[in-house]
This record gives C-alpha cells, structure tokens and sequence, in this order.
C-alpha cells in the first residue's frame, strides 16, 4: 500500500520564495485574506486530512471499485464518510464567491488543496474535482437565477455537478456530437441522448448531482457553432431550494476500467429530461472551455500527483533493498549487498520522478497566478488578457505533466523491480491511475494540435511570442547577474532553437499543411521540457541565494541546486530530440500509404 506525506516546505519554498504569492495576492482583492498564516493553516489542514483521511482509502477505493445496481450507483467504503468532513470542512466553497457561501479565497489557493488531495487519492478528489469545473461554469455563464438556485449547494457540497460532453462515436470532435435538447413552452428544454466515460456521474455522496450538458436544440447548425450548454438536475429544484421531484436522467452503467476504480465513470441517458439553458444558444462549446480549462488544470495536477507519489513510494523502497555491490566501492558492508540507490541508474529514474513533481508544482502554480487574475480582474479587458495566457499554458502543462507523471509512474515502479508488478506494494496502482490523465480532458494529441494549431499559429504568434520574452529576459538578466549562469545560457539556448524550429515547421506548413500535425506532439513536449528548464532555473537562483546567505535549511537548498542540475544535464538535452524530430520531413510520417500499413 502506498503512503503520502504532503510535501509542505516544497510548496512553501515554490509560493513563498520562487513565486513571491504574497506580492500576488496584493495585485487581488481576494488576496487580501490570503495572508500567510492563512495560507499555512489551509495547507497544513488539507494536509492533514489528504494525509489521514483519504490516503488511507486510495487502495480500499482501488480494490472496492464502485458498484451500480439499477441506476444507482455506491462508492467504496468510506468514501461517503470522508465526503461529509469535507463537507463539514467548509473544503468545496475555499475559492467561491461569499455570497453563494464560498470562503472568497483566491483560485490559487484552491489549487494546494486539489494537489494534496489529489496526490492522496485521485479517485476520492474527482467527486469534487469536477463540482468545481460545474461551479465555474455556472457562476460564469448562468443567469442570476440560476446562479441563485445552484451555487449556494454546489460551494457547501450538498450537491456535485459532472461534465457531460463525450458520446459513443466522439469524445475530441465534439462536432459530432448529436444530443437534442427541444424547447419547451416555459422556456425549459426536454434532453434526448447519451452520454458516455461521465465521471462522477453517478454516486452516494450527495443528495443531488448537477449535470452540465452539451447538445443540440433543433435546427442548430452543424459541427461546434451547433452545439448548446445546458443544467440538468438529477433531481428538480424547486424555486426555495429544495429537492423536487427525480429528473429524467438515468445512470445505464459504469465502466470497468484500468484505474481509478474509486471514480464512477458512467453512462449517463438523458430521456427527455428537463434541462436549462446555460450562456447563450450555440455558443456552449466556449462556455463549456470555462469548464474545460479549470479541469485541464486539474488534471495536469494529476500528472505532478503521479510523480510526487510514485517518488515519495519508491524512494524508501531504494534505501532499504540491498542489490550487489556499488560501482564505486561497497556502502553498506553489514549487508549482502548495497542498497540499490547507490546504483546510478536506480539514482536515475528516482531523481527524474522527483524532478518532474517539483518543477512541475513550480509550473502550475504560477499558471495559477492567472486563474486568480481572471476571476478578480477589474476589466473585460484584464480578464481577456488572464484568460490568454492561461490557456497557452494550459496544453502544455496538461500534455506534458501529464506525460510525465506517468513516466515517474513507470519509473517508481522499475525502482521496485517485479515488486513494482505486484499489487502488495500499490505501484502498480499509481500507474493504471496516471494512465489516464494522458487522455481524458483531450489527448495529448489533441493538447498538442490546440497548442501549435490555435495557441501558436492562429494567434499570430503573440502568446508564443510574450513567452519566449518571459524566457529571454530571466535568462539575459541572470546570465550577467545569477549565480547559475550556464542555466541561464542553457535557457537562451534552448528558446533559440525552440524558435528555429517553429519558423522551419511554419515555413514547411505553407506548403502542406500536415507539417504541424506531424510536428505537434514534439512541438509540446519541446515546450514542456523548455518551461520546465525556466523554472528550475528560477529555483536554482533561488536556492543558490539562500544557501550563500546561509539563510535556512542548507540541506533543503542543496538538494533543490542537485535536482536542478540533474534536469539540466539528463532531462532538458530530450527537447533536442523532440527539435530533431519536429524538423524532420512530414514524408516520414504521412508518405506511408495506407495500403502499406497491412501487416503481412
Ligand atoms: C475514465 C474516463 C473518464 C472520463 N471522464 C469524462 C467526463 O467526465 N466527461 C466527459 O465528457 N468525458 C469524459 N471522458 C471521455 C474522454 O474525455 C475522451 O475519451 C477523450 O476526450 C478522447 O475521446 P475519444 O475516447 O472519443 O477518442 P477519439 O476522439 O476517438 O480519439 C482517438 C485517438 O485519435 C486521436 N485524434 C483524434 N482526432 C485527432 C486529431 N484531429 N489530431 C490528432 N489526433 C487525433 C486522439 O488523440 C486519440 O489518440 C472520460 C474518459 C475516461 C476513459
């Protein structure tokens, strides 16, 4: 069974002293009660109950699965006791607006909490995972009424809300998509259709659950301008709050599946069920962006919660098993062997998983600083502008995360050797749970083509161009004032390249217009591997400062500057592959003919 102890100093150092929150929180008005006391105790109670609480079930969810039986559908074993003390908490409404009774903190901060729990037990933490992605669809896109009707019991957690976009035949062209939605006299709509892999869909833990629903009313146009937002109640409400009458939404089943067995993923059948009008008509795909932006977030979170887990799992694992002799002389002579983390290539896939949670915690929370300003920006204009940078981050932080929170996976589990394999140890369960962060919340593939494709060229270049900016200036000014100047020049170095082989694949783009999809995957993890590098080298600096002002924990300092140095030398040189890869002939991918692909 897997442990999980939440890496507070580690989150300390990233807020306090490489992102400087404090700063940020005067830019918000919501940052006012985010004084630091404050944010310690919410880190330090959400620890304490990811820790205590929700650890402990991630097996008992793993082994137990959930349980439908005719359209109802039973959570493992303590999970419902565990949801009513997040309840009882005060947990769902952290970052929600006070007058739906949320506590009015910022997003931020709300995102230290997603990571512990999550990290804890990712099955457990998508029940209110997704609620929040339905709060902020509602609070954004809904009339005063509805917000009215629906925020107050999904910011206490009384009530769920799901996400349900994803039919049999198209869960990333959504274009496809053929639910109707007909008016009705009294301005509501009848929903026909079916929805499928809708997580938290279904479950014990509220007394009512809040669908957000995409389909078509008639006469929609085609494709992604035809498509409408829509809430549909599992149970009525009623105009003082209460529950009404069962709503015509049905859980069919819900799938057996490779992880998150804690997680219902459910088929959901909408039979002329009584639904409302979320945002304007046609134009739910953009809202629904809102949603799928916050829950991308949320699931790059999931892959820095695979290689936080897998790291803290296998790390004791590595101390404690003896395997031969160390290369460079024997450590442990009281033993048949050394403890395998004197081995380099054990040291290897440990300080990769390591390198990964930490630079990517650095990553999103300072993507988060964005979520805050959009919520809290005083203009159209500022939040527009909050919102833009935000989502050029969000594929990549997705994707590559993501990616790489299942290599840590992997990783973790190979330090084990055929122990990793066996269930005993819980390895092998934070593999099966990664692997779907890859795909859910659209692929990589799908992240990779909305990076290059609308982030990048569509945009005409100016988020990309901003970014590069942001990494030029670190690197410039640090490479005549830092104290780790070859990673400033590494971080030229590498933006320098990342901008040659944009303007080849653009270049070769004009002419056929497959170069950027055969480029687009490389392209990501390009700019994943690049960001990464910025922020390693921002903690670097960081690290370097305390350690020669002999400020703190030296010991925490050091083994900040090694993992840095160890991204820097063994993982950053894989973006020169991925430049390799991206500059290479659109040919090798799409020359193929398809009759060519038949194994004979
Ligand atoms: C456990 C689980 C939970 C889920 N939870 C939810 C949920 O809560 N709500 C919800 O609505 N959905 C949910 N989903 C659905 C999920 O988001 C989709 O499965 C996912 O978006 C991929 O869609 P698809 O399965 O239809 O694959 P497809 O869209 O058929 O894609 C198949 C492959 O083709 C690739 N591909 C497709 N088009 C392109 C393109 N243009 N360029 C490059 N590559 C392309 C994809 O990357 C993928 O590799 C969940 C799925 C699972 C398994």
């Amino acid at each position: 069974m897997t442990t999980f102890k939440a890496p507070v100093r580690d989150i300390d150092f990233v807020l306090n002293e490489v992102l400087d929150y404090q700063a940020h929180y005067k830019t918000i008005a919501a940052g006012a009660e985010a004084t630091p006391d404050m944010v310690e105790a919410i880190t330090a109670e959400a620890a304490k109950f990811a820790e205590e609480v929700l650890s402990p079930l991630n097996k008992v969810g793993d082994e137990e699965g959930c349980t439908w039986n005719d359209g109802d559908v039973s959570t493992p074993t303590g999970f419902k006791e565990a949801y009513q003390m997040w309840i009882d908490g005060g947990w769902q409404g952290l970052s929600h607006p006070t007058e739906y009774g949320g506590q009015g903190l910022p997003m931020s901060l709300g995102l230290i909490k997603s990571e512990l729990i999550g990290t804890a037990n990712w099955s457990w933490g998508m029940y209110p995972g997704l609620s929040l992605g339905a709060m902020n669809t509602v609070y954004v896109h809904g009339t005063e009424e509805q917000k009215n009707q629906y925020m107050p019991k999904l910011c206490d957690g009384t009530w769920t809300g799901t996400m349900c976009l994803t039919e049999a035949h198209c869960g990333s062209d959504l274009g496809q998509m053929k639910s109707k939605a007909d008016p009705q006299p009294d301005g509501s709509y009848k929903l026909t259709g079916s929805k499928i892999f809708i997580s938290a869909g279904e479950h014990d833990l509220t007394e009512n659950i809040i669908h957000i629903v995409l389909a078509r009313t008639p006469g929609a146009p085609e494709g992604t301008k035809g498509i409408s937002l829509f809430i549909v109640p599992k149970f009525h409400v009623n105009a003082d709050g209460s529950l009404g009458e069962r709503n015509n939404v049905k859980c069919g089943s819900i799938e057996h599946k490779m992880g998150i067995h804690g997680n219902a993923t459910c088929v959901i059948n909408f039979d002329d069920a009584t639904g409302y009008m979320l945002g304007t008509e046609n134009a739910g795909l953009n809202a629904m962006f809102t949603f799928m932006n916050t829950a991308r977030i949320g699931t790059a979170i999931q892959g820095l919660a695979a290689s936080e887990l897998a790291y803290q799992n296998a790390l004791p694992y590595a101390m404690d098993r003896y395997s031969m002799r160390s290369l460079s002389g024997t450590k442990n002579p009281d033993k048949p062997g050394d403890a395998i983390i004197h081995h380099p290539d054990v040291r290897r896939m440990l300080l990769t998983a390591k390198a990964f949670a930490e630079g990517g915690r650095a990553m999103i929370y300072d993507a988060a600083k964005y979520s805050d300003h959009m919520v809290q920006a005083d203009t159209q204009e500022e939040r527009d502008a909050a919102e833009n940078e935000l989502g050029f981050l969000t594929p990549i932080l997705k994707a590559f995360l993501t990616e790489t929170g299942l290599e840590s996976a992997s990783n973790a589990m190979q330090v084990f050797g055929g122990h990793g394999y066996i269930k005993e140890h819980g390895m092998e369960q934070i593999y099966r749970d990664a692997r779907i962060a890859t795909l859910y919340e659209g692929t990589t593939g799908i992240q990779a083509m909305d990076l290059i494709g609308r982030k990048v060229v569509l945009d005409g270049f100016k988020l990309y161009g901003g970014f590069c900016k942001k990494l030029y200036k670190f690197g410039f000014k640090n490479l005549l004032g830092g104290k780790r100047r070859g990673y400033s020049a590494k971080l030229i170095g590498y933006t320098v390249a990342w901008n040659w082989h944009t303007v080849k694949m653009v270049a070769r783009a004009s002419k056929n217009r497959d170069a950027v999809g055969a480029a687009s995957y490389d392209f990501l993890m390009y700019s994943g591997y690049l960001s990464m590098a910025y922020y390693w080298a921002m903690m670097a600096e960081v690290a370097a400062t305390k350690l020669a002002s002999g400020e703190g924990d030296a010991a925490f300092y050091q083994a900040k500057l090694e993992t840095a140095e160890f991204y820097f030398s063994r993982l950053l040189p894989r973006a020169k592959a991925h430049g390799g890869s991206m500059g290479s002939s659109t040919d090798s991918v799409m020359g193929m003919d398809l009759e060519r692909f038949t194994v004979r």
